[in-house]
């Protein structure tokens, strides 16, 4: 594994009883970077992610973090380790407040009354919309709202690596903005970012590289600016 990497999968095959979700993927991440995966519906980018984050098991292949074979692992222990995942469709915890969402997610770093405070207080800045929102229901929230606090919740864990699976489902154009604003904010605050993406012109135009994945198998990778410019890739998923 090169040292600026952070994840690395290679080979990776997952099946579901005799459906053979992922052939053989195989990406990386480097550290800081945002990395997206782009494909159509039911090509095995959410396979890809739950895999990684230890939710489905996989049958062949390796996926190592930061120099570690963390294939198979728990999830609760792969979190620990530093991945977050922003489950598609948020996920929340509907009948819990706002501020009590982001508690949940900081069990793995728990150390203190006044951390978890200034890791609350410091998601209210990156989403201002929030702060006078601690109190409320979550399940009340809009579905950006609800966006917003997934992704806080994951960032509650301090995460090294943050997984975001379709953030920008079914939000209006105005949230799309603002989620792909944050995105970049964090990147520039040095977290490193796996982005799953059907708006792939979005996820393109924030990332560094990017994965084209087709029937569970990477088509086309490179750089996202070239793959933005990529006639295939224009055609299928940009609309050219
Ligand atoms: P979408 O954009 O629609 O979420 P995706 O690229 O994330 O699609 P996956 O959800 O990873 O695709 O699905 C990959 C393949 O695995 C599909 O053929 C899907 O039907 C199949 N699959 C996914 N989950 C299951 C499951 N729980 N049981 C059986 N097959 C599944």
């Amino acid at each position: 594994m090169e040292n600026d990497c952070m994840l690395q999968i290679d080979n990776l095959h997952v099946f579901y009883d005799n459906i053979h979700a992922l052939k053989g993927i195989s990406l990386k991440v480097k550290k800081g970077e945002i990395v997206s995966l782009i494909g159509a519906n039911g090509a095995g980018k959410t396979t890809t992610l739950q895999s990684i984050s230890g939710l489905i098991p996989s049958k062949k292949g390796v996926i190592q973090f930061e120099n570690e074979n963390i294939t198979n692992f728990a999830s609760h222990i792969i979190c620990q380790k530093g991945i977050a995942q922003v489950p598609e469709g948020r996920r929340i915890f509907s009948k819990l407040l706002v501020k009590d969402n982001l508690k949940l997610g900081s069990f793995t770093v728990n150390d203190s009354p006044e951390n978890l405070e200034k890791d609350r207080a410091k998601f209210y800045k990156t989403f201002p919309r929030m702060s006078e929102r601690k109190n409320q229901m979550a399940g009340t929230l809009s579905g950006g709202e609800q966006q917003m606090l997934a992704m806080g919740r994951a960032l509650m864990s301090r995460p090294k690596l943050l997984i975001l699976d379709e953030p920008s489902m079914g939000l209006s154009p105005l949230f799309v903005k603002e989620i792909f604003n944050v995105i970049k904010k964090l990147k520039t605050e040095g977290v490193t970012i796996l982005l799953v993406e059907q708006n792939a012109k979005m996820a393109l135009s924030v990332a560094d590289y990017a994965y084209v994945i087709e029937t569970g198998k990477i088509t086309i990778e490179g750089k996202a600016r070239d793959l933005l410019n990529n006639p295939d890739v224009k055609k299928a998923y940009l609309g050219a």
